[in-house]
């Protein structure tokens, strides 16, 4: 009798263990998909305030510092979408005899004249 009681203990804790197993399964893939919900909500409290500070409004000192992480992975970004322009146009032969510079009409910076993207604020030049 208590040989019985011991397999049908053992297949009682098999099954527990089992149903833990999914159960923990189901918990991680919910915790998984909120997570991803925190994070888009705080995605967008981030893009709430980087709009602000692009608007000129001037935050805690903190958050301007974070800021200018912003900026500089803007930049990044502009002067690699410049070197993709760059290796698609070839730099016409009247371009290269004239004019080598130009200004960005947005923020004034000083540009190579095939320029397509502003190097400074990442702005289409026309
Ligand atoms: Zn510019």
């Amino acid at each position: 009798m208590a040989f019985l009681d011991k397999i049908n203990d053992f297949a009682k804790t098999a099954t527990e263990k089992t149903n833990n197993a999914i159960e923990t399964t189901k918990l991680s893939a919910k915790i998984d998909s909120e997570q991803r919900t925190l994070n888009d909500i705080i995605r967008k409290i981030g893009e709430y305030y980087v709009a602000k500070i692009d608007a000129g409004e001037i935050l805690d000192e903190e958050v301007m510092s974070i800021y200018e992480g912003v900026a500089a992975s803007r930049n990044k970004i502009a002067e690699m979408r410049a070197e993709i322009e760059s290796l698609k146009t070839p730099k016409a032969p009247a371009e290269k005899e004239n004019e080598t510079s130009k200004f960005c009409p947005f923020c004034g910076k000083e540009l190579d004249v095939t320029a397509k993207f502003c190097l400074n604020c990442g702005k289409q030049q026309p």
